[in-house]
């Protein structure tokens, strides 16, 4: 049941680095924000145990940047709450977001709701997240120098993932379910040249062995039915990833992956509606490229109540 009707400028929806970073130029600008987060604030960088690739702040943990950057929007003044938005509709040129409790009134909405990985679903997947389990080899491969590591997957990420591990591990395993990689040729034929890289093709991971650490992965070939054991330190699971954009999915379009068509400009084909982030349809997700949407979006959003008046 809704209990309030909050007038702001922006609407914020998510509390990760795009939207924080949209709220602290929103308040910067003088626009009053809300930001409306679902689960936790931070988003996903709060299970990188290191950033090492964030201009500036180089080995701080993704707990302690998410925490500097919640401070930072809170000591603008930017109102973070956390519920949950179950719909989004417009109301003459204003929009109107409904959680379980409350009713926001903005005249422009970011969406930075984020996505999340796609996970293989097999059993201690969630255990091991984090002692030998990773979703992001860029974020997490130091710490597998020198060690034997298999990555899950068959596109550009996984491919890619394997191409920058190669260069850091001692032998890198790509595992992947059918016989040709769904990624780009270019980079198939990169990794070919590599000494240290072993397909495993037409195969599944089925089994994760180690405790409390990953030792090593169980991987069944789909057309023999064999089981193998590659013993392995860390497993990079890159199959894609999983965009929060369900509820949006009327106003904005979204590409076949679900997520939000926007220019780089951040501005979606809703008037007042822009998308920053993990969301929204481009080719690198990192730290780095969501706060430069938060950024460009919280401007263009400022731009457009300008000139709605
Ligand atoms: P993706 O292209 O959707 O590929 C996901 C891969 O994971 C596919 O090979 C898929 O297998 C496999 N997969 C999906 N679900 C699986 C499961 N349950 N078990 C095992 N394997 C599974 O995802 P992505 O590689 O993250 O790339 C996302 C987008 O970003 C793509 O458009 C990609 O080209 C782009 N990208 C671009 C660059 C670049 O240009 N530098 C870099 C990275 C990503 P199937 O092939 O059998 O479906």
């Amino acid at each position: 049941m809704e209990e309030q009707n909050t007038q702001v400028d922006i609407l914020i929806i998510g509390g990760g680095t795009a939207g924080l970073t949209a709220s602290i130029y929103a308040a910067r600008a003088g626009r009053k924000s809300i930001v409306l987060e679902a689960q936790a604030c931070g988003g996903q960088i709060v299970n990188t145990e290191r950033i090492d690739n964030y201009p500036g702040l180089p080995g701080i943990s993704g707990f302690e940047y998410a925490e500097k950057l919640k401070t930072q929007a809170s000591d603008l003044g930017v109102d973070i709450r956390l519920e949950r938005v179950r719909s989004l509709e417009r109301n003459g040129n204003r929009w109107i977001a409904v959680t379980r409790r409350h009713r926001y009134d903005a005249a422009a909405v970011i969406i930075a709701a984020g996505a999340v990985n796609r996970h293989l679903g097999i059993p201690r997947e969630v255990e091991l997240t984090g002692s030998g389990i990773s979703y992001c080899a860029v974020c997490d491969g130091s710490f597998f120098k020198g060690k034997d590591v298999a990555v899950s997957g068959g596109g550009n990420t996984a491919l890619e993932d394997a191409d920058y591990l190669s260069r850091i591990c001692h032998k890198v395993y790509l595992i992947h379910r059918r016989d040709q990689f769904r990624g780009d040729a270019a980079n198939v034929d990169k990794l070919e040249m590599r000494d240290n890289v072993e397909f495993v093709l037409n195969s599944n991971v089925t089994g994760l062995i180690g405790s409390p650490k990953l030792t090593g992965v169980e991987v069944t070939d789909k057309v023999t039915g064999q089981k193998r054991t590659l013993d392995v330190s860390g497993l990079f699971v890159a199959i894609g990833q999983v965009p929060q954009n369900d509820a949006f999915a009327d106003l904005v379009d979204l590409d076949e992956g679900g997520y939000i068509i926007a220019g780089e400009d951040c501005k979606t084909k809703a008037p007042g509606i822009f998308a920053a982030g993990d969301c929204r349809a481009k080719s690198v997700r990192q730290l780095t490229t969501a706060a430069s949407d938060g950024a460009v979006a919280a401007l263009a959003a400022d731009a457009y109540i300008s000139n709605l008046s």
